[in-house]
């Protein structure tokens, strides 16, 4: 039977002395998953900006001026030569977000070829568009959609205070709309907002109480993007971080978690912590969205480092073609591989 957490045990675990603490997340995470395999997306911006949504972290709201260029809906052949691009340099699935409160009725056809033709690339498919309704989520289904991103960012407390546009209540209404047809739930949140542990306890409580825990979470690290409510945020403690990525996997076995927005201004250190932490998915690609990713070459100079490879085998250019190598070596012996299973 599904475990129901309360927020008494969640604050338990973040309370573990820091190394007690790791040490189970990476006992759990090896239980579940080869540790040293990374799950690899990409997320694509299809529409970027003019937001009807008051989101205060979001360069993408109508309400606050940044930087960033509006672009209308992308044309399907831009999107899947992008797709085609993320395939080839080791992605899985293909994630794309529009800025919507919701998609409209004449946006269906639209969406459903995207992902149609995404799928026939091999891709796992993923969006992100707002808040659906029951015949538009069965649509995607339909279509093949396999994920559909909606995070619920934070506490409920600290929700109110951030996003006056939509609530928690709408948020969760609409993950249950979804769940409902079938679709893969990829729900998450941001650290950095402004919350205290107790929220980022009672975010983690929200999504394994779900009723289906979701397959994808990502944790966000903010990004304070200029002309945003949030610029001028406090960054949020290293420790804080990477213990919440922790008690997020000990909470949520078998889930991949995700390091999200805000790894660009992690260092490499910060995010090998983070694996061991628990996280096993990384978006992968110069962009995320609106705000900048690590360059893929670091990634996978950092992935040779520690040992890591992606879960799809990576067509490699010229300057890593030895990585290529050092993934089959790696696959091919586990035996290098501590198994919490067995120990
Ligand atoms: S986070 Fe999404 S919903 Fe909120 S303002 Fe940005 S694009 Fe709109």
């Amino acid at each position: 039977m599904k475990k129901i957490w309360n927020i008494q045990e969640i604050k338990t675990l973040f309370k573990k002395p820091f190394l007690e603490l790791i040490f189970e997340a990476q006992k759990i995470h090896r239980k579940h998953f080869n540790p040293s395999e990374i799950q690899i997306s990409t997320l694509l911006s299809i529409k970027t900006g003019l937001c009807p949504e008051d989101c205060k972290y979001c360069a993408q709201s109508s309400r606050y001026k940044t930087n960033i260029k509006v672009e209308k809906l992308l044309k399907i052949d831009e999107i899947i030569e992008k797709a085609k691009q993320a395939k080839q340099s080791g992605s899985d699935r293909f994630c794309m977000g529009a800025a919507w409160k919701h998609p409209k009725e004449r946006d269906m056809p639209y969406l459903i070829k995207i992902i149609q033709e995404v799928k026939k690339l091999g891709l796992e498919t993923c969006m992100t568009l707002g808040s659906l309704n029951d015949s538009q989520a069965q649509q995607l289904y339909d279509a093949g959609l396999d994920f559909y991103n909606h995070n619920l960012d934070t506490s409920p407390k600290v929700y109110k205070k951030i996003i006056t546009t939509r609530t928690y209540q709408d948020r969760l209404n609409t993950l249950n709309i979804i769940q409902k047809t079938g679709i893969k739930i990829c729900s998450g949140g941001i650290l950095g907002l402004g919350e205290k542990t107790h929220d980022r306890a009672e975010l983690l409580m929200q999504l394994a109480n779900l009723k289906k825990i979701p397959d994808s979470i990502p944790i966000n690290m903010l990004v304070n993007i200029k002309g945003t409510p949030m610029e001028n945020n406090k960054k949020i403690n290293t420790f804080d971080f990477i213990k919440t990525i922790a008690v997020a996997r000990i909470m949520m076995p078998q889930s991949y978690i995700r390091l999200s927005a805000g790894r660009e201004n992690m260092s490499k250190n910060m995010q090998t912590m983070c694996f061991i932490a628990g996280v096993n998915s990384i978006f992968y690609g110069c962009k995320l969205l609106t705000t900048n990713n690590p360059k893929q070459k670091d990634d996978l100079q950092l992935f040779q480092q520690l040992g890591l490879y992606p879960k799809k085998k990576i067509i490699y250019n010229k300057n890593l073609k030895n990585i290529n190598t050092l993934n089959t070596k790696m696959i091919n012996n586990t035996s290098k591989y501590y198994n919490a299973i067995m120990n």
